[in-house]
């Protein structure tokens, strides 16, 4: 079966205004173009084109996500707010969140382009998915935009597997270099939804993204953070998903998972402090396609979230779709060559104290 590939060049015209960085311009810090702008995704879509893996994916089309299903995880104040503002001037969605005129239909569009990701594979249209969509949704808290993230993209269309498609356990995986709080928040009370997010240690959100915070009530167990130590590189993540990831999924069994896929955990990022190169992604990737084809007939669905190194981003993105195919392109990642073996890209021991830390969490998964 194939894979499918799902984007929209609205997703591109969502406007992130002038910032320095990602903070507002204004006073003291020069207006800059905004760190989160349409560059990555652009030209990750240019480089499946120019390689000819474009031609071998099936596309998928986006929809509009509706009202009711956004409400599944959000407040209605705050969908109202965004669409207020969005159809005036624009506004700030929450925290860090900028955007212009017309960013809370390009949300729904992004929203809905996880979601119909999720009913593509469900149906068996395709094996597994990429949905190449913008702006991202993992920081999204119910109440709040944040981050760069209007809406809850992952959020709602796990939902949307719970309540109409009757899928009884979801997991998600999240390797964007932030912590995906926003999924953690939809899902803490719920065992039936796994969380996993790998992250740099205390980054983003400030204070969110613990070890300990493991999930409440009866959702205890089902909520695993990685705060990996800033540095953390191949041998990191590989032994990350090799100790914890993967035994978590297979103790937990879901029916399908999906990935919050964020590729700011490269070592060009601007804004992460991570080593990962594009063998990195392609590894994780196999990973999960091995446990996915164990578990769950396959079925992956990997929604893109952040990722800011215009050069380095297409070279990560490229290997991950490769691997969901399972063909492999000409194109050599002239990158790879220069961060594959740079001090630190192996295991350290601070790194392997916190990844068994964290295995001691397995227990708690039934
Ligand atoms: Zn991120």
């Amino acid at each position: 079966m194939p894979t499918g590939f799902l984007f929209h060049e609205r997703y591109l015209w969502h406007d992130t205004r002038s910032a320095a960085g990602f903070v507002p311009a204004g006073g003291f810090a020069e207006p800059d173009r905004h760190v989160e702008n349409p560059d990555t995704k652009r030209r990750l879509r240019n480089l499946l084109e120019v390689s000819g893996l474009l031609d071998r994916l099936v596309r998928l089309p986006p929809r509009l996500a509706t009202e009711d299903e956004l409400l599944r995880f959000h407040t209605r104040a705050h969908v109202e707010r965004v669409k207020k503002l969005s159809a005036e001037n624009g506004g700030d969605a929450g925290v860090l969140t900028p955007f212009g005129p017309g960013s809370h239909e390009i949300a729904l569009l992004s929203a809905g382009g996880t979601l119909a990701a999720v009913d593509a594979v469900l149906d068996g249209r395709v094996r597994n998915a990429y949905a190449l969509v913008r702006p991202p949704g993992h920081h999204a808290e119910a109440d709040q935009g944040m981050g760069f993230c209007l809406y809850g993209n992952i959020a709602v269309a796990v939902k949307h597997a719970r309540a109409q498609r009757g899928l009884a356990r979801v997991a998600v995986v999240d390797w964007d270099v932030h912590h995906g709080n926003g999924t953690e928040s939809a899902f803490y009370g719920d065992p039936s939804v796994l969380t996993i997010s790998l992250h740099q240690d205390n980054y983003f959100p400030p204070g969110r993204g613990k070890l300990e915070d493991a999930g409440d009530g009866a959702g205890r167990g089902y909520n695993l953070n990685l705060p990996l130590p800033p540095g953390s590189g191949h041998g990191a993540y590989e032994a990350a998903f090799a100790r914890v990831v993967a035994p978590a999924l297979r103790r937990f069994r879901p029916e399908l998972i999906v990935v919050a896929c964020g590729f700011d955990g490269g070592a060009m990022d601007p804004l992460g402090r991570m080593l990962a190169t594009s063998g990195t992604y392609r590894s994780m990737t196999r990973t999960l396609l091995d446990v996915a084809g164990e578990l769950c007939d396959g079925r992956l669905v990997l929604s893109h979230e952040g990722g800011y190194s215009t050069a380095h981003v297409p070279f990560c993105g490229l290997a991950v779709i490769e691997e969901l195919t399972g063909f492999q392109t000409e194109v050599v990642d002239p990158f790879l060559e220069f961060f594959a073996n740079v001090g630190g890209q192996g295991l350290q021991p601070h790194q392997d104290a916190l990844i068994r830390a964290a295995q001691a969490h397995l227990d708690a998964i039934r």
